[in-house]
């Protein structure tokens, strides 16, 4: 008998139904979902990326790889003719040397061209660095948002609203089918959408609509609040362009990893691994266990974990590498598929 879904489970889910009925707030948009990714302080869920389209393939000519705030910089200013970097570039506002040592990194990744003119280095983009990005949409998935579960969620959830890093901010929870859905009746920040989400079905419901937040302003930072009643918060500002920065790098690590990273840290060549598929999308499943399994438990450290036979590699089995590396490469083929024109689709 399966256990009930993990918020792992929930989260898979929820990104696929993300990815199939996501509807853009700018139609024609195309739709990325990732999972897991934020800033230092604060990691979202499941994020859903809606991007202008013509941007996204100008975007895919730099390759799936992500680039950092440090390689953004560079990219973003990288001047159309040949150009001493130092001129090209504005004041980065830390030493040079890191600005040097990104050049390079993005010269190997054929990002960038570079040029010796004595001792200088001189810079030219390959093709301007595209807007690809309209919106980001940060989901908070708690599956069972009980009093307790909804009290710590609270504090992160007006956290979220008062930074206004995301334009939008959302709490998934499982549906209960009850006349009133129970998150309703909890102190959700009423600036944070509610979805109700039916795992087996694989659809979700909007039951409260979101305010649209400010990520082109200034935001604040909470960083204490104490409820003692007597004193008072701690807030730090937090400029718009940190904000732009921290926005584009949160997209370019979405654009490399979406949602489907997992195989990477779980054990797909385990043999009781496979991929089951469902209603509501495609969940690893562990025949040992009879469960869809937990990251945190599908490890080389689990007791049940038993390598792929040697023979399922040699035996003529279509892929080469054995089933373990073929849901690697399935997985990757299907995240590629998301992100249009990348150079050598297979
Ligand atoms: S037995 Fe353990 S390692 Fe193997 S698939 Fe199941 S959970 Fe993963």
């Amino acid at each position: 008998m399966d256990r009930p879904d993990s918020e792992f489970v929930f989260e898979l889910a929820v990104c696929q139904w993300a990815e199939r009925d996501w509807q853009p707030t700018h139609e024609g948009d195309a739709v990325l979902v990732a999972r897991q990714l934020g800033t230092k302080r604060r990691r979202w869920d499941s994020i859903v990326l809606e991007c202008d389209t013509t941007g996204l393939r100008r975007r895919a000519a730099f390759g799936p790889d992500a680039f950092d705030t440090d390689h953004l910089h560079v990219l973003r200013n990288a001047p159309a003719a040949w150009t001493y970097y130092r001129d090209a570039l504005p004041d980065p506002g830390y030493p040079w040397r890191y600005v040097r040592e990104s050049i390079h990194e993005l010269a190997d990744r054929d990002a960038l061209e570079t040029r010796k003119r004595g001792n200088r280095i001189e810079i030219r983009r390959k093709a301007p660095y595209p807007d690809w990005v309209n919106r980001i949409v940060a989901i908070e998935n708690k599956p069972d948002l009980d009093a307790s579960a909804a009290r710590n969620l609270v504090p992160q959830l007006e956290r979220d609203v008062a930074l206004g890093l995301a334009d939008e901010v959302w709490v998934a929870t499982a549906a209960t089918g009850d006349d009133v859905e129970p998150v309703l009746l909890t102190d959700m920040p009423a600036e944070a959408g509610v979805l109700t989400v039916d795992t087996d079905a694989g659809t979700a419901e909007r039951v409260w609509q979101p305010r649209t937040l400010s990520p082109d302003e200034p935001g604040t930072r909470i960083l204490e609040r104490p409820d003692d009643g007597a004193s008072g918060a701690r807030f730090e500002y937090v400029d718009a362009e940190w904000k732009r920065e921290k926005r584009l790098a949160i997209a370019e690590r979405g654009y490399e990893r979406g949602w489907r990273a997992y195989a990477s840290t779980m054990r797909p060549d385990c043999r009781h691994f496979r991929l089951d598929r469902a209603q509501s999308g495609v969940f690893p499943y562990c025949d040992a266990k009879t469960c869809r399994p937990t990251q945190g438990e599908c490890r080389g450290s689990c007791p049940a974990f038993e390598p792929e036979p040697p023979a399922w590699r040699s035996k003529g089995w279509p892929v080469e590498g054995g089933p373990g590396a073929a849901i690697k490469r399935l997985l990757d083929d299907r995240r590629r598929r998301q992100r249009p024109a990348l150079p050598g689709e297979r």
